[in-house]
């Protein structure tokens, strides 16, 4: 932290340390004196002590001296024996002589620690003589020593009493601190704000916490409202995310499982039937003439006899088996562990039988049939995508063989098989010959008439087939791998395509791509991508690549990487299909998503549709709350629009404002669109 010298030691450790230092040199300067003083005086005891024994002994010494008595002499200087401090004493005559000497055995000339003393020997006042003393300090040192150990006892002595008796009166001291302390650690270790300090003084400290109290009482208030708002908040998401899920599994009118849920039973069912080496049956089932019992009775009296035929399909069936309307009028059934051919002509007879029987709708008795076409598992495919196009082939069948009829697929039908064959080795040739074209739709904000983007899908112009959709050709291209290809050549043509607009339109216009799921197992694409923007010096920013939640479904982790790393060549993310899918809320927190594309089948009944109008709002708001951009996919009317303005939804795209188009019809659009509001604010 800035402005903070940051330190572990503790406040009470600092505070001991700190004055037991000062005590510590206190003492020290303290003991210096003492230790100095003392040095002085025992020195001057020392020198005081040879003088007076001097003294006495040169007043003896002079008539030695003077009667030339060396032998009186040496007994006297003998004396110093007593002394231990006195090394060497000579006694000379008054010319400097030496007249005697006494030598401690102890001595020696060159030792330094020692003093010279002189004391003049007088006879009746007249100086006859000298008395030459070397004393020994090793007294003094000794003494010393002695007096060093006594300050340094002491001075320890003086310590520990200090920091036993210091260590509590700080501790008293401090405790209001350290109390405040410890519960604001608490605190922040187990985020229980109801924990408070008791406040026992009117000081500084009662003061501080009595303020750090309030604080911790207002967090607590802030806490308790913010976790109710997050569990709120948490539950709704739950709920909408279990809504999402129920929905994107089920079909929002009848109830039934829908395309997503057949697709994971199918995939159950063929595990099932390979490991009990049985089959299972596909039943596409149409009903006849539906299209006129709604021109001629309304889309609510359809709507109430597909409910109707629903219920009987799902009373006719067994448990184990499965009903799933796959949109508008067409519903498939799957039926589980099937021994016999036997066994699903009379299921399909059966569900024929409670067709045909009366409905009462809305008072109205009305009669109705339907074509049912059936593959079986393994004999007639292996897997979904071939099934489900051998019931279909085999479901026109029974339409052309009169209708009300059930037909079972055989391999003598198979102009499907043919069609495949034709498209797939069409493929190549379309790449290298220039048959795909990107047709373009505007993503558009109907409330203040701008076009926000739009989106590139391509069309196949094939030599013999026609103008084909990619519903007709995408899947049999991801399923011979050349479906990577077609995606390079629409973002190179989105490149293209932008640079062009600019100049048109004076200003780039965002540009969405849609990648195939095939292109999450390597890195290819992120090259790709990079090229085209070097190649046609793009701003990334402008263009979008949409992808759908299926894209994660084999390799989660390594298709995450792949998505970011197209994320970080600064490319926009549009998550698109949302809803049909798993919906896992969580992918738009883990995925890089900058736009949600909710998917048609929300839409199209949304103006009538209260589960989807609910649904809608709940992903407005969780859209706005992530800071995600919302596009309404395939807005046909005006009442859609409407609905979907109320909702919050601000970005739309559909037929409603152009189906998708050639580039130059677009550019044609694009300027109309644009000059509309232009014009309309002139007019005002
Ligand atoms: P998508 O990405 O969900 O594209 C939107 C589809 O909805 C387009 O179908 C569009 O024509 C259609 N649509 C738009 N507005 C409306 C509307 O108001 N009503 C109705 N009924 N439909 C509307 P399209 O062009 O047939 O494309 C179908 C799917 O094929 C796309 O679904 C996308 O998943 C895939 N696709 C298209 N172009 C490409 C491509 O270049 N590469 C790949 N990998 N897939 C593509
Ligand atoms: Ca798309
Ligand atoms: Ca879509």
């Amino acid at each position: 932290m800035r402005g903070f010298t940051s330190t572990k030691t503790s406040i009470r450790s600092r505070i001991l340390l700190t004055s037991l230092s000062i005590l510590l040199i206190a003492s020290l300067i303290i003991s210096g004196a003492v230790f100095w003083n003392y040095d002085n005086l025992t020195k001057e005891a020392l020198q005081t002590r040879v003088r007076i024994e001097s003294e006495i002994i040169s007043q003896n010494l002079a008539t030695s001296i003077l009667f030339d008595d060396v032998n009186t002499a040496l007994e006297i200087l003998s004396t110093y024996k007593a002394d231990n401090a006195i090394l060497y004493v000579k006694l000379e005559r008054e010319d400097g002589s030496t007249f005697a000497e006494y030598k401690r055995i102890t001595f020696k000339p060159d030792d330094t620690n020692v003093f010279n003393f002189r004391e003049e020997v007088v006879f009746e006042g007249k100086n006859i003589g000298y008395l030459n003393i070397i004393v020994s300090k090793s007294e003094l040192h000794d003494q010393n020593l002695a007096l060093l150990i006594f300050l340094g006892v002491i001075l320890c002595i003086v310590t520990l009493v200090s920091f036993a008796l210091s260590s509590p009166i700080i501790k008293s001291v401090l405790l209001p601190l350290l109390r405040l302390h410890e519960i604001s650690q608490k605190i922040a270790k187990t985020r229980d704000y109801s924990l408070r300090v008791a406040v026992e003084s009117a000081d500084e400290v009662g003061r501080l916490s009595n303020m750090f109290n309030q604080m911790v009482e207002q967090i607590e208030h802030r806490d308790d409202m913010l976790e109710k708002q997050v569990g709120q908040r948490t539950h709704e998401l739950e709920k909408l995310a279990e809504e999402f899920r129920f929905r994107a599994f089920h079909d929002s009118l009848t109830g039934l499982a829908n395309r997503a849920l057949l697709n994971e039973r199918f995939s159950l069912s063929m595990q099932h039937a390979k490991r009990h080496r049985n089959h299972f049956a596909c039943l596409l089932l149409d009903l006849d003439d539906f299209k006129t019992i709604n021109d001629t009775k309304g889309h609510e009296f359809g709507d109430e006899l597909l409910i109707e035929v629903s219920k009987r399909l799902c009373t006719t069936i067994r448990e184990e088996d499965l009903v799933c309307r796959l949109g508008g009028d067409e519903f498939v059934i799957i039926l589980n562990d099937i021994n016999e051919i036997e066994d699903i002509n009379m299921i399909a007879r059966k569900i024929l039988a409670q067709l045909n029987r009366e409905f009462t709708i809305k008072g109205d008795s009305i009669r109705t049939a339907a074509s049912i076409g059936c593959a079986v598992y393994p004999d007639h495919g292996e897997n979904i995508s071939t099934i489900k196009r051998h019931a279909d082939v085999a479901m026109y069948r029974a339409k052309d063989a009169g209708k009300n009829q059930f037909c079972l697929f055989s391999q003598g039908m198979q102009e499907d098989v043919k069609h495949r064959l034709l498209i797939q080795s069409g493929l190549r040739p379309a790449l290298d010959g220039n048959q795909f074209e990107v047709y373009f739709q505007p993503k558009v904000n109907p409330l203040e008439g701008t076009v926000v983007g739009c989106e590139a899908l391509v069309r196949w112009n094939h030599p013999k087939e026609g103008f084909l959709t990619p519903d007709k050709f995408i899947p049999f291209a991801e399923e011979v791998g050349l479906v990577n290809e077609i995606d390079y050549f629409v973002i190179r043509d989105c490149c293209a395509t932008m640079s062009e607009w600019t100049k048109i339109f004076r200003q780039p216009i965002p540009i969405a791509f849609n990648l195939s799921g095939r292109h999450f197992h390597d890195y290819k694409i992120v090259e790709v991508l990079e090229k085209a923007i070097l190649d046609f010096n793009m701003d990334p920013s402008m263009l979008e690549a949409e992808i759908t939640e299926a894209v994660l479904i084999e390799d989660p982790d390594k298709a995450q990487k792949i998505v970011h790393a197209v994320k970080s060549l600064g490319l926009g993310i549009s998550l698109d299909d949302f809803g049909t899918g798993y919906s896992s809320l969580n992918y738009l927190r883990t995925l890089p998503i900058d736009t949600v594309k909710l998917d048609r089948s929300f839409i199209m009944n949304i103006d009538k549709n209260a589960q989807d109008k609910r649904l809608t709002r709940g992903i407005v708001s969780l859209a706005k709350g992530l800071n995600l951009k919302l596009i309404a996919e395939g807005v046909e009317n005006e009442s859609q629009l409407t609905t979907l303005l109320n909702l919050g939804c601000q970005h739309m795209q559909g037929y409603y404002f152009l189906r998708p188009s050639q580039k130059g019809d677009f550019v044609q659009w694009y300027l109309r669109y644009h000059s509309l509001p232009r014009a309309l604010a002139e007019k005002k």
